[in-house]
């Protein structure tokens, strides 16, 4: 049987046809090993490896994701088909493949702000975010964000009115959340590029705001 038995999740197959990150812990310490060896040997510089991986991260990964939200934010239509079938609507613009099978558009409004979260492990939506930062993997991140989201929003320099509600949506293997955020004051002249670059990773988690066009936050 898989490890996976305490998951709450619902599975609707039970043939261990489950995406789990928890599955790559061999390869993970195989790809260390691997770039520990290459590192003594000179091969390859740790630091050039981090750039790397900081890249997808923050730049590559998330550029996906900026794409489908200031598309939201500027055809209705395509903001409507989002809401509806987000899989699809993403899958649109080519954007597919591992952890983005099944995803789901969490819009953020004036009274709710979204947040995502995998409680269990670390189900992130690949295809439109790249790959998860540190702390979202963070067992701190992962039970904090749903006992107290508004304080962890708070680490994360985000401060919401008192009045706003938070919804924390907890990913699974079979279901991966973005988070379209509010979009920016003084934005109604920017083209999709323009608003895309206001996009950042953490507003899509629900961990940040999208930027202010002016560069301020
Ligand atoms: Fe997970």
């Amino acid at each position: 049987m898989h490890e996976h038995d305490h998951h709450s999740h619902d599975h609707d197959d039970d043939h261990g046809h489950h995406h789990h990150d928890n599955h790559y812990s061999d390869m993970q310490a195989r790809v260390r090993a691997l770039e520990t060896l290459l590192t003594e040997k000179g091969l390859i510089d740790p630091a050039a490896i981090d750039a790397i991986v900081e890249t997808y991260e923050t730049k590559v990964g998330p550029r996906n994701g900026a794409h489908v939200v200031a598309k939201a934010w500027s055809e209705p239509a395509f903001a409507e088909w989002l809401k509806e079938d987000a899989t699809a609507a993403i899958a649109s613009l080519g954007y597919t493949g591992r952890q983005g099978e099944h995803m789901r558009a969490v819009f953020n409004t004036p009274e709710t702000h979204n947040m995502v979260v995998c409680t269990l492990c670390s189900c992130y939506p690949w295809a439109v975010l790249g790959l998860p930062p540190v702390w979202y993997k963070a067992p701190a991140y992962r039970s904090r964000a749903v006992i107290n989201p508004r304080a962890v929003l708070e680490e994360f320099g985000v401060t919401l009115s008192p009045e706003k509600k938070i919804r924390v949506w907890d990913s699974t293997a079979e279901l991966r959340y973005i988070v379209v955020p509010e979009r920016p004051e003084g934005t109604d002249g920017l083209d999709q590029e323009a608003l895309a670059a206001l996009v950042t990773r953490d507003s899509m988690i629900g961990t940040g705001l999208a930027a202010s066009p002016e560069g301020g936050r």
